[in-house]
């Protein structure tokens, strides 16, 4: 083999583990402050009691076509075939993972990580033909060998700019939103739970989403958030990654 033949093959196998998206090594919380459009995100974390589906949730998501970010944790994945096909089918919603299991990554030795961080995204693929390109860490923590691995397996690392608390049953919807008003903006990526753990999910994302129209600000998945706000981004953020 010619050494020319051999750097072709050797860049071919570059570019074909380096992600093309840019920041892949990074852990985004949040899009520009310019931008005008906000990632609404929702946690599909393992329950062990519950349909796990906050199904009126999706529905009215549906219904307003209010685009959305869901990180599937492989355990729900396994109990939610047709939610996770129904998710698949909308156009205007984006699927990440969330860890197989919902471990707490830095307690966890390298291939623990990677078996944690690769097997939802595996299942996806091999079951759904879906190629998930974001991971969110569970609990949000992670360390430096959680982040190479998911740069490694071609994720991009999404942690969040603005907390909802919607698992808690002690706030009101009142005081979410509330709080919600004061920290969301351009670029927040917003983090709530579909997987049925928030009582007011659905009520507080309605007026939410609403409220940031009025203010000018889009709700929009989050590869267009850092898509469309990310001018050094040498990818097509409308283009699908089925
Ligand atoms: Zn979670």
């Amino acid at each position: 083999m010619t050494l020319k033949r051999t750097l072709a093959i050797c860049a071919l196998l570059v570019s074909a583990v380096v992600p093309a998206a840019d920041g892949a090594a990074q852990v985004v919380r949040s899009g520009p402050s310019s931008c005008k459009a906000v990632a609404l995100t929702f946690d599909m974390c393992p329950v062990r009691e519950g349909a796990g589906y906050d199904a009126p949730l999706i529905d009215m998501l549906m219904a307003r076509r209010i685009p959305a970010t869901f990180f599937l944790s492989g355990r729900w994945i396994v109990k939610h075939e047709a939610e996770v096909k129904a998710l698949l089918t909308v156009p205007f919603f984006e699927v990440g993972t969330h860890g197989q299991v919902h471990a707490h990554l830095p307690a966890l030795d390298a291939d623990h990580q990677r078996a944690e961080i690769s097997r939802p995204v595996l299942t996806l693929q091999k079951r759904y033909g879906y190629r998930g390109l974001l991971f969110r860490p569970p609990y949000g923590e992670y360390d430096d060998t959680a982040v190479e691995i998911a740069r490694a397996l071609g994720l991009q690392f999404i942690l969040w700019s603005a907390v909802s608390g919607d698992p808690d049953p002690r706030l009101s919807p009142e005081r979410m939103l509330e709080d919600l008003r004061a920290r969301v903006r351009g670029g927040s990526i917003v983090v709530f739970h579909a997987n049925g753990k928030g009582l007011h999910t659905r009520a507080v994302v309605e007026d939410l989403s609403q409220e940031l129209l009025n203010k000018g600000l889009r709700p929009v998945t989050v590869t267009e958030l850092l898509g469309r706000c990310n001018a050094s981004a040498d990818h097509d953020p409308t283009a699908s990654n089925r």
